[in-house]
């Protein structure tokens, strides 16, 4: 604390300046580190334009606020969150790499280019009504296991999940460096789900009508594989070909239904808080909820704004219908195809000895099986863990 001093000129040129709703969300794009502020702070950022002085950015603003204004202090705390490029024409962070990758954008601008994502928004529109017409299409757990040996099937599903799941983040990455906004993907623990996300923070920097086509890209490509499975199964005639598009689909659809479980903060979650501009949505339905089944946090639901309140209503109607979404996710898709593959490999155990290979893949899948139960359990732990330390803090 304290090392700028108002002689200092400082450089916030490469900071995004967005408004959303009443506030600004300013930040770096390139970091993903964002704050939302008042419009005098904003007129604070665009004044530190690496040739005024601290000094004259203060006079310049309460001169047109007509009130005090702590221009250092807010520039101590740009300081500390490492939003300022320049002092004094002395670049700060150098090692910071600020370009995307030309080729990503080159990509993203052709695969989300207008007429494309007509052809996406039409295939998830076909793909919906082919299930609708004929439901058999809609596979059941029993389509995930293609060989008789339950260990080669649960390799092939691991295989598909894994190219499934890269697929869909490669159009978030491309989506979003389209846009100039750089992208880190990575690893995390939703409740019980194991997710990969690709962290598009960056995309604050850009007007909230441009972000939607990045946060709805994952799904975009989900819709066209899904359709793609959905022709194969109807048009080939190959019987191995359509039971694996079978499989596909199965885990396809599992990832797009599991989109609508919005507080695991999913796709769906990002498109609902742009489009009412609240990062607090998520604060606000919990608090609410937890006042309507729980008798709890009614002084804080009270405090809140009118419109913050009808918000928080009509999220919190989505969260419970998400609730009941994940319970059917996790029963259909996770349980019911786990005790059939079970059953598969104990059968397969009871009715060969130690010297036949199907009696090992039996004990395979049940080790498989048995680290999946306790990687679940480890990830439950930390949950409480996280839980429990966060209410020590708001205590
Ligand atoms: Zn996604």
């Amino acid at each position: 604390m304290g090392n700028l001093v108002k002689e200092h000129c400082l450089d916030c040129t490469h900071l995004s300046i967005q408004q959303d709703g009443e506030e600004y969300t300013i930040g770096d794009p390139v970091l993903g580190e964002f704050i939302r502020v008042p419009d005098v702070a904003a007129d604070v950022v665009r004044g530190f334009d690496g040739e005024k002085t601290i000094e004259e950015v203060k006079e310049s603003v309460e001169a047109k606020y007509g009130e005090e204004v702590d221009v250092l202090d807010f520039a101590e705390t740009l300081l500390e969150m490492g939003l300022i490029l320049k002092i004094n024409g002395v670049v700060l962070n150098e090692e910071v790499d600020r370009e995307v990758n030309p080729r990503l954008q080159k990509a993203g601008s052709i695969l989300f280019s207008k007429p494309l994502m007509m052809f996406y928004t039409l295939s998830a529109v076909a793909a919906v009504f082919l299930i609708a017409y004929s439901p058999s299409l809609f596979p059941s757990f029993r389509d995930v296991f293609l060989f008789e040996s339950v260990g080669l099937s649960a390799i092939l599903i691991l295989l598909t999940i894994s190219a499934a799941t890269i697929i869909h983040e490669f159009a978030h990455v491309l989506a979003a460096n389209r846009l100039g906004v750089k992208t880190k993907v990575q690893l995390n623990l939703r409740m019980i789900f194991l997710v990969a996300e690709t962290d598009m923070s960056g995309l604050w920097s850009r007007e909230k009508k441009e972000r939607y086509t990045p946060y709805l890209a994952g799904m975009a490509w989900d819709g066209v594989m899904i359709l793609a499975c959905l022709l194969v199964q109807l048009f080939v005639p190959i019987a191995f070909i359509v039971s694996f598009a079978q499989m596909v689909t199965f885990f396809l659809l599992f990832g797009v239904i599991s989109q609508f479980v919005i507080f695991l903060r999913t796709d769906m979650y990002f498109v609902l808080i742009n489009w009412v501009n609240t990062s607090a949505l998520h604060e606000h339905s919990l608090v609410l909820l937890q006042k309507i089944f729980l008798r709890k946090r009614q002084d804080e639901w009270q405090r809140l704004a009118p419109h913050e309140k009808k918000h928080a209503k009509w999220f919190s109607v989505l969260y419970m219908f998400g609730g009941a979404v994940a319970t059917f996710l996790f029963v259909y898709f996770q349980i019911l195809p786990s005790l059939y593959g079970l059953q598969q490999a104990f059968e397969n155990m009871t009715q060969h000895t130690f010297t036949n290979l199907y009696f090992w893949d039996g004990i395979l899948v049940i080790v498989a099986l048995l680290i999946q139960v306790a990687a679940w359990l480890i990830g439950l732990r930390t949950a409480r863990q996280e839980r429990q330390s966060n209410q020590a803090v708001s205590a």
